[in-house]
Parts: C-alpha cells; structure tokens; sequence
C-alpha cells in the first residue's frame, strides 16, 4: 500500500510531501483495502477484513465526520429516538447473538444496564457500542493495520493494479480494493410545478441535519412529508422540543409503521417458499391465517421471512420486483420495520390530542404566500390547498435513486462510470458477491459494496441484523482475492 498525503495546509507541511509508506520490515508492498464510510456498515466490514485478510493487509476506514462508528442512524443526540429492532438481534456479530446485550449489561449506560433482550434502546447507546468495538479493534490491530483517515473521498480512479482515492484537502489514498460503505442519503424531493420552492428557507431537505428544527415558531404548523420512521422521528423531536402548533404529516396512502409487539417465533422453514409473485402473496395470506387461527399475529409470519427474504427478492423475476416496488413496498415496510410500543403510543397520544395529524396526499405543489406556504395536493383530479405551514420537512425516508444523489462522490463514480443505479433505482448494481458493475454492467474486481447501497440485489439489506451477515460474508471474499493478490505479488517478486 502506498499513501501519498497532501499537506495539511493549516499545518504548513511542505505542499509535495508525499509519503511512501506501508512496506513491511523486508521491503515488500503491503495488501491495502480501502473502506469508505464509517456508520455501522463501514466499521463492521473492517473489523471483519482485519479478522479474515492475512496479517500484513492494511485496512483503511475513511469516515467525512469526526464520530467514526455511528454513521446517521446512530448519531442521534435525542434520547427518545429508539432503536426500532430489540437489542438482543443488534449484536454485530451473528455467531455471538448476545454480544450487544452483555456490552450494554457491562458497559451501557448505568440507567439502560438492566435491558433485556426485547427491550428497545436508545440509538446513541448503540453507536457506543459500534465505537466500543472499533477502539477495542484498534487496541488489538494495532494502528498499523486499521487506519483511521478522517476526510470526505471525492473521487475514485481505478486501474488494472490498484485503487486511487482522492479525498477533500488534496489527499490519496492507493489501496488494492476499495469497498463502499456510503449508507444512507438525504430523502429526495417529491416532483413538484414549481421546484424553485425546494431553494426557498421554507423548505428542509434533510431530515437528519442539524438546523432542520431550529428557529421554528414553537406554535407554527409544520408539514412533514412522509408518515414512514423517519416522520416518526421528526415528530417526536417536534414534540420533544415542546411544538404546540399543528404537525401534519402526509404520504400518498398515509399508512404509519405497526408497532412492535410481543409474538411467538414462528419458522417456515418446513415449508417449500413461492418465487412468482400472485403465489407469495397467496402463501403470506394462507400463513398470517393460520398464525391468526393458533392465536398469534402477523408480526410472527413477517419475522418468521427474514431467514428467506434474500433467497425469495433474488428469486423474482424482474417484472415481479417492479410490482413489489411500486404498489407492494409500503405495505411490506409498514410491517416489517415497525415501531418500539413507547413510541407508538406518544404517536397515538400526539394524533388523539389533535397535535398530529396523518393524511393521505398526493403533493402537486407548493406556493409560498404572506410568509408562509400553501400545501398544493392532488386529490381525485383537482388541485387543491390543504393546509398553510411555517415549514416543510421532507421526511419520505433516505433516497436510493442514485441518479437523483447530488452527493459529489457519487456524481463523480458515475460520471467515470465506476458504477451503475440498478433498474429499479433502489441502489447500485452489484453482484451477490457485492462486487459493482460499471456503466456496462461488467464486473469490478476492486470495487465492492455493503450495506444499504447494495438493497438493490437483496432487497432487506437496511437493518443490523442483515448487514452483520452480510459484512461477514463479504469480508470472506475479500480476504480470499487479497490472499491471491499477495500470492500474485510473490510470484512478480
Ligand atoms: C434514522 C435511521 C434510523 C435507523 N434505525 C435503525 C435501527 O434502529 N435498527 C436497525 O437495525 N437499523 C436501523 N437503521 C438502518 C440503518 O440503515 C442501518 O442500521 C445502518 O446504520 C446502516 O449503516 P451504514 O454504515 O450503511 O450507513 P450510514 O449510517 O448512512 O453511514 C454511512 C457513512 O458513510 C459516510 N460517508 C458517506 N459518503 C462518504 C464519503 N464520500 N467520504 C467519506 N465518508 C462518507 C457518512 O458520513 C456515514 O458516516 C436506521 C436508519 C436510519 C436512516
């Protein structure tokens, strides 16, 4: 691995400096792997590499933000924002179920010490956790092997031989194979008559940014877009922050995500699973009936999928996946990833007590008048308002369609056509190895992919307990094309 490093300007290192380094003590070229993004995603996929990938490879973390490990589900400074899977299935490892449970039982917060295994805890405390793991990695590795490297990539250039990234402040990192870890982005903005309204200061596009709330009238209504766990998020920050006014929250068929409740584990793995797309849905009816008639619900037939999910999504035919994503998603979503019971009832509180209120809305428009905005919806034909706000949120959940991202990385990976969106714009194309396709659909043999960018190929790859399987296994090809690059390497020599 070769590192050239720009000078920090502020500094004042010489402005040529480049460093050649990471030869090992006999001159050799180390093996050197890139991660790029440290949430959850990023952070587990190193630690694996470094468990799997042979003792002299160098595995670089890059992380834009100062808090590496916590990525933007885990950041979170409100404590009421719960995790939304119990903590005894968001242990980062899957052969070790109890991991996250006995940290917290040790080392969690002294209040949150006592959690059970289907108790919800706060996302902060997890991204402890996920911290807590990387700087006992790096106790461990040594920083020798897991370098950390704080600084937004930008761009990415590959050759037959190796990886070129270039980060912010003029820096480069050279590695072997880099791997995305770029998560989740800022929701996109539904298609409106007049866009202009998206550069007003009416409107917030990111949900997850820090000055969304501020300034806000305590008492102006406020319209979120969207009714998924990211409204639910906001409109408990709302509450949280004391918001008296109105919170309207509006999709197209304002449907709320279920709350957790307690069920009995129901396998189906007996059962042979439909793979055509009238067929599935028969045998989800035909299953939630059964479960319904031996006195236990849904939620156990939907939990009862996940160990198939990927196996079912991979077996669709495309055609089928289309239908799924256009009219099934939100139904699929509203069960699956559901809400902790404490904070469905604030929500119902919130909705009885005429403080929110959900809508299904169609968005035509929005037209800003006397200081503040006219909600333009399209309702059976006719344009019509529904309601004034001080301020629109757009909460519609974190945006897929890469052609859409305005993020510069992304922009520059297609515009080199390093990768491609997939067909239905849930991510980026890649294999099941999680290898990227370039613009023509070949395959990269150094550019790989985990975590939410890669739903496309599995469809449930947004939650812990998929991304930590999915770390693992991509960590294990990795680790075996780096044992065959060193091989090559040997050979050369
Ligand atoms: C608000 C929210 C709450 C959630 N809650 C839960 C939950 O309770 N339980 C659960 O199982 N799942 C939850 N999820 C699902 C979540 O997607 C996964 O659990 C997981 O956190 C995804 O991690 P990630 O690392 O892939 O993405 P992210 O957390 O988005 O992290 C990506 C990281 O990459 C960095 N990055 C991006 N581009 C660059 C670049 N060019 N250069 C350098 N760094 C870059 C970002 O700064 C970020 O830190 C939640 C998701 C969201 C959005």
């Amino acid at each position: 691995m070769i590192e050239f490093r720009a000078p920090d300007r502020a500094g004042g290192l010489p402005m040529s400096r480049r460093q050649r380094g990471n030869r090992t003590g006999d001159g050799k070229r180390e093996t050197a792997i890139a991660v790029i993004g440290a949430g959850f995603s990023g952070t587990l996929i190193a630690l694996h590499l470094l468990r799997r990938c042979p003792g002299n490879v160098v595995v670089h973390l890059i992380e834009r933000n100062r808090r590496f490990g916590r990525g933007l589900a885990y950041s979170t400074g409100n404590p009421n924002h719960l995790l939304n899977v119990p903590a005894g299935r968001m242990s980062a490892f899957s052969d070790r179920p109890n991991d996250f449970v006995e940290w917290l039982r040790h080392e969690g917060p002294e209040e949150q010490r006592d959690s059970g295994a289907a108790s919800f805890v706060q996302r902060t405390v997890f991204g402890h956790y996920v911290r807590h793991l990387l700087n006992d990695e790096l106790k461990s590795a040594g920083k020798q092997r897991l370098v950390l490297s704080r600084g937004e990539a930008r761009e990415i250039e590959v050759t037959p031989r190796h990886v070129a990234l270039r980060l912010d402040r003029d820096r480069e990192i050279a590695a072997d194979i880099a791997v995305l870890a770029i998560g989740n982005f800022p929701p996109e903005a539904p298609r409106i008559a007049d866009p202009g309204f998206y550069d007003t200061p009416f409107y917030r596009p990111d949900p997850w940014a820090s000055d969304t709330l501020s300034d806000l009238d305590p008492a102006a209504p406020v319209l979120l877009i969207g009714t998924g766990l990211t409204m639910i998020d906001m409109a408990v920050s709302l509450l949280d922050q004391g918001h008296v006014g109105p919170i309207h929250a509006i999709s197209r068929r304002g449907l709320l995500p279920h709350r957790h409740a307690p069920t009995r584990s129901v396998s189906l793995l007996d059962r042979p699973l439909p793979t055509a797309m009238p067929a599935l849905l028969r045998f989800i009816r035909a299953e939630v009936g059964l479960a319904e008639r031996q006195g236990y619900d849904w939620r156990a037939v939907v939990d009862g999928l996940r160990p198939a999910l990927q196996d079912v999504w991979q077996s669709l035919s495309e055609p089928d996946r289309a239908v799924f994503v256009r009219h099934l998603r939100r139904w699929w979503d509203i069960h699956r990833h559901r809400m902790p019971a404490a904070t469905a009832e604030r929500i119902e509180r919130a909705r009885r007590d005429g403080r929110l209120h959900i809508a299904a809305a169609r968005i035509a428009d929005f037209q800003v008048r006397d200081g503040a905005v006219d909600v333009v919806t399209n309702g059976g034909g006719t344009p019509h308002s529904i309601v004034r706000v001080a301020r629109v949120i757009n909460c519609s959940g974190p945006g897929c369609d890469y052609d859409r991202i305005r993020e510069p990385f992304v922009r520059s990976l297609l515009e080199q056509g390093h990768v491609r969106p997939d067909s239905l714009r849930l991510g980026l194309d890649v294999t099941p190895q999680c290898a990227l396709r370039n613009e023509r659909g070949e395959i990269s043999r150094r550019l790989y992919a985990v975590g939410p960018v890669t739903k496309a190929a599995f469809w449930e790859m947004t939650s812990v307990p998929d991304i930590r399987r999915q770390c693992e296994l991509v960590a294990g090809n990795i680790a075996g094309l780096a044992s065959l690059m060193e091989a090559q390497r040997a050979a050369a020599n």
